[in-house]
């Protein structure tokens, strides 16, 4: 199973992921179709699946395009407004590529609807807006006890499960990484790994387990009311 990263608006990722066994390729969260398909045709790779893991605009807006394009099904939360939703999915539910097989989480918070996507033997999870590098997505929908159980089950994978997330957002969460936990010397070596990575342009995702464990300010909350009021910090922040 390769992954690739496509670029998409100013900071999104959609990520396209092939199985040379099948020739199949599914797009996660392809919020934009031109960028993703352009990508796939330079590679030469058709098409035949969509994943979304939430209903947000920024990862579902190309769906119709696409599917028009190329007949792709379309699997999202059975409970979101997904455009062109062929397969509902929750929690248990499996997905398919080839012979990969990826299990359904649900990890409502950002958005009520928002599932993550597993696939244990790969050591590979599509994460979405729940967890980022170093960060979390913002509350929209969830309250701070469903983000927070959300954040743990993710964190409660394997420490090699790579992590896949949906935004390079990764700076300006270091920073307020820092800010928030200044005695961790981790952070403090990350955020410096970070600054060089994004000096040379270079994507810094996806995450694994581990670092988010060491890193990550949110995964790392010792219970719901710090996560809740690290989550309030992070709104208001300007580093
Ligand atoms: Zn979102």
């Amino acid at each position: 199973m390769e992954i690739v990263p496509v670029p998409a608006f100013t900071d999104n990722y959609i990520w396209l992921v092939h199985d040379e066994e099948s020739g199949e390729t599914a797009l996660v969260d392809p919020g934009d179709a031109a960028p993703a398909v352009a990508e796939a045709e330079r590679r030469g790779w058709t098409i035949s699946q969509v994943w979304n893991t939430h209903w947000h605009p920024d990862h579902t807006g190309g769906n119709l395009a696409i599917k028009e394009r190329t007949g792709a099904r379309i699997s999202g939360p059975a409970s979101g407004r997904i455009p062109g939703r062929d397969v509902g999915l929750a929690e248990g539910d499996e997905i398919r590529i080839g012979k990969h097989v990826g299990r359904v989480i649900e990890v409502p918070g950002h958005t009520l609807d928002h599932i993550a996507l597993i696939f244990d033997d790969e050591r590979a999870a599509f994460v979405g807006d729940t967890l980022f590098a170093m960060g979390c997505g913002r509350l929209f929908e969830g309250s701070p006890e469903q983000m927070y159980r959300s954040l743990q089950r993710l964190a409660d994978l394997p420490e090699d499960v790579r992590l896949y997330c949906a935004h390079e957002y990764t700076l300006a969460n270091a920073v307020f990484a820092v800010h928030a936990e200044p005695g961790n010397p981790a952070v403090a070596h990350r955020l410096e790994r970070i600054k060089s990575l994004r000096e040379e342009g270079k994507i810094t995702l996806p995450t694994t387990v581990a670092e988010e464990r060491e890193t990550n300010p949110f995964v790392r909350a010792t219970n719901v009311q710090e996560f809740a009021l690290r989550r309030e910090a992070k709104d208001s922040f300007r580093s």
